[in-house]
């Protein structure tokens, strides 16, 4: 069984796949090309693609018959494969739910903090020599504790945020998601996205990326938005119409934006640059040594079960 992993990966992680497996690790940090996955398909039998290789339609109509029987996918988001395509090509998919889950919510209470509270505008203030000193009515943000937010998507990661926001800040918590949810403290399911949106201090959204939730965030809903909130994002840019959150930012009708991920990631457009009412990182979200060893094993542990004909523990 020939594999192939898409990116290095932590040194435990890479350790582990040399002495279980025949593995072939990409060097590159950047996403496949087309002329790989193609090559992929052809001369591997698992694949373990990441963000942004794009196995679409095409490339899958490209390799009707392909060698590789399973995509193991590193990280819970795989909106980059065409699921369908690839089960019609007789390649199965996994992904790595979980693992993810608090380091993202942690992320997205960094942003939250860091746009309610201005602290870019303010590091980036201190670093420039400006700062004239303390006083009363410098850099005013938004108090966080005790306020309202929405989480759009109360999945793993919505559920963490929620749960910080609620026991850690005291907030009120309301949530849009396909189905109800239980859970042991206080969120009201909102049955509509704009109305909630009207009603919240900061907006998170966590729903998957895909075709489903393209520009939920769209111009209606920014408008919808009170003047002194934020909007949070840590799930897939596309999920946020970028060009009508740059309007909503430069003429006011938002106080803030926090992003992990951009619509045309890595492309930041530089009218989001020169704000400075929105933090921006460079998607942080599962960010750490520990956190990118449990995504590995988890993903090595689909091709394991691949490998000794088990059933695989996070088919999509
Ligand atoms: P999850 O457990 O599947 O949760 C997704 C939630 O979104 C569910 O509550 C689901 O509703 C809801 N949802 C899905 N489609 C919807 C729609 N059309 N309208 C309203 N709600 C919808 O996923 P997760 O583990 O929390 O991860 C969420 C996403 O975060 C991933 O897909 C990934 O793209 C992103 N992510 C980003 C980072 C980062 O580094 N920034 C890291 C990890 C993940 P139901 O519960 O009713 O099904």
């Amino acid at each position: 069984m020939r594999v192939l992993i898409a990116r290095p990966m932590t040194a435990e992680v890479e350790a582990r796949a040399r002495s279980e497996f025949d593995v072939e690790i990409r060097t590159n940090t950047s996403v496949m090309s087309r002329a790989e996955m193609l090559r992929a398909l052809v001369e591997f039998d698992v694949v373990v693609p990441t963000l942004g290789d794009a196995f679409d339609a095409g490339v899958f109509s490209q390799v009707p018959e392909p060698r590789c029987k399973l995509l193991a996918n590193f990280g819970v988001g795989y909106n980059h494969i065409d699921v369908g395509a690839a089960m019609a090509a007789g390649v199965e998919v996994t992904n790595t739910p979980g693992a993810v889950t608090d380091a993202t919510a942690d992320i997205a209470m960094t942003l939250m903090l860091m746009s309610a509270r201005r602290a870019g505008e303010g590091e980036r203030l201190v670093r420039s020599g400006q700062w004239q000193g303390w006083h009363p009515t410098q850099m005013l943000g938004l108090h966080l504790s005790g306020k309202h937010v929405g989480v759009v998507g109360m999945g793993r990661i919505g559920q963490a945020i929620a749960r910080r926001c609620h026991f850690g800040f005291g907030m009120q918590v309301s949530y849009i998601a396909r189905s109800a949810k239980q859970l042991d403290f206080e969120a009201h399911h909102a049955g509509d996205l704009s109305k909630m949106a009207a009603e919240v201090d900061v907006l998170v959204v966590a729903v998957p990326g895909g075709a489903e939730t393209h520009h939920l965030i769209d111009a209606g809903i920014l408008a919808a938005m009170k003047h002194s909130s934020h909007l949070i994002n840590i799930a897939r840019g596309e999920v946020v119409d970028e060009t009508a959150l740059i309007a909503a930012l430069q003429t006011g009708q938002i106080a803030g934006a926090g992003l992990d991920v951009y619509e045309f990631e890595p492309k930041v457009p530089q009218a989001l640059m020169d704000l400075d009412n929105v933090t921006l990182l460079p998607h942080l979200g599962t960010a750490t040594e520990e956190v990118r060893s449990n995504m590995g094993h988890m993903a090595l542990d689909n091709v394991a079960a691949f490998v000794a004909g088990q059933a695989l523990p996070n088919s999509v």
